[in-house]
């Protein structure tokens, strides 16, 4: 049987803990802190199919096919909702944008379709102020509570024999196929480093260069608005920000940082400028005068960031296996991607875009943010 270690309990490695145990791998997943404590628990919980290229828009199909299946099973609730991103009028140059990219996912058989300001304004009335020069709508989407798939997912890995160390951080030991945890040192015949923010540093300790870079990204949650349902998942391209219903109000997100962050040693409260860019933000696209937005909490949280914008998800040295680098769009594709690195550390193929390998790892690179519609 195949002794597997996966470190990390977000999205990710929850999500390969399960599918390797289900395959009959004996697997251990260390986690530091609790399940979904990194990145995953402060996602914004925002899933679409709607990626321009192949292989993203075929992974991101088949994570939301998997949240479907969970929610079917009643163990997390998937709202279905639409996504729409916009330009706005003026911005013509990511108008353009919003346009190819709708052209290039419909081209890659997704459900997407491109709406004229008029179709726009018709169809999302609680958007009254935002004033599109293009939009474009995927109907492949929905909304989830992120921690309670990583909860789902965790449950799932325990119950096909997984075991499940909360509370037990590790660090790499020797060439990468053994961890030393408080307790000793433990060998594998595989590892897979699932750890956010802290893969870079985690495999550096053993020599291992990976090019990625945490950034710091923020969001915050209304109080409760009228209408707030009606509002569907958005990303306003010009306005560098998105939003979606929550609680009764709107979660609204971005305040994205593009340089590099300390994983140890950041802020994760919001800073009270985004607080105020939102709001106004909100304010500018509801134009409903009725009822203002108050901000009812916030919070920030890192996002990585890869030389080219593609994940990190494959072997990097024999039997040493990485998952990072989602540039923001981690959690709507672990699913998928945890499943596929499960079967490739079993044998299977991996995503040969996403190779570790394609890079030396010393590569200089600016962070570029995920939602952008420019390439
Ligand atoms: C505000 C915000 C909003 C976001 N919104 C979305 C969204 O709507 N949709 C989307 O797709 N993505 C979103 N993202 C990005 C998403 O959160 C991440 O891409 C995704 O959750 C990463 O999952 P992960 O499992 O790779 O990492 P993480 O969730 O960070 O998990 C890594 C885990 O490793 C653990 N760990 C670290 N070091 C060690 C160690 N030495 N030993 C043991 N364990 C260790 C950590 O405690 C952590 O639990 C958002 C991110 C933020 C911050």
């Amino acid at each position: 049987m195949t002794r597997v270690a996966v470190v990390g309990g977000g999205a990710l490695g929850a999500t390969a803990a399960r599918d390797l145990a289900a395959r009959d791998a004996d697997t251990v997943l260390y986690e530091r802190d609790d399940l979904a404590s990194g990145a995953s628990g402060r996602a914004a919980g925002i899933a679409y199919d709607a990626f321009a290229e192949d292989i993203d828009a075929a992974v991101a199909a088949r994570a939301v096919e998997r949240f479907r299946e969970l929610d079917a099973a009643d163990a997390i609730d998937f709202v279905d909702h639409p996504y729409v991103w916009f330009a706005r009028a003026g911005d013509d140059r990511r108008a353009e944008a919003v346009r190819e990219s709708a052209d290039r996912m419909r081209a890659n058989g997704r459900d997407v379709e491109t709406l004229t300001p008029d179709e726009f304004a018709d169809w999302f009335p609680a958007l009254a102020g935002a004033d599109v020069a293009a939009a474009a709508l995927a109907r492949d989407a929905g909304y989830l509570d992120p921690a309670s798939y990583v909860t789902a997912m965790g449950e799932r890995a325990a119950s096909a024999g997984a075991d499940l160390r909360t509370g037990t951080p590790v660090r790499l030991a020797a060439d990468g196929t053994a961890v030393e945890t408080p307790a000793g040192t433990e060998r594998f015949d595989a590892v897979l480093v699932a750890a956010g923010a802290h893969t870079k540093r985690l495999l550096a300790d053993i020599d291992v260069a990976i090019p990625m870079k945490p950034y710091r990204v923020q969001a915050l949650v209304t109080d409760p608005l009228d209408g707030s349902e009606r509002v569907p998942t958005c990303y306003d391209a010009t306005g560098g920000r998105y939003a979606r219903p929550r609680d009764d109000g709107l979660l609204v997100g971005d305040g994205t940082q593009e340089r590099e962050f300390d994983p140890d040693d950041y802020d994760e409260t919001a800073d009270p400028e985004f607080e105020r860019a939102s709001i106004d933000w909100l304010e500018d696209v509801r134009r409903d005068e009725t009822a203002g937005p108050s901000v009812r909490r916030s919070w920030a949280g890192l996002c990585t960031a890869t030389p080219d914008r593609d994940p990190l998800l494959g072997e990097v040295r024999e039997g040493l296996y990485v998952a990072t680098g989602w540039h923001g769009h981690g959690f709507m594709r672990a699913p998928a991607l945890g499943e596929r690195v499960a079967e490739q550390i079993l044998g299977g193929d991996g995503i040969a875009p996403f190779d570790p390998k394609r890079f030396d790892g010393d590569e200089e690179f600016s962070v570029v943010e995920g939602m952008t519609v420019d390439d």
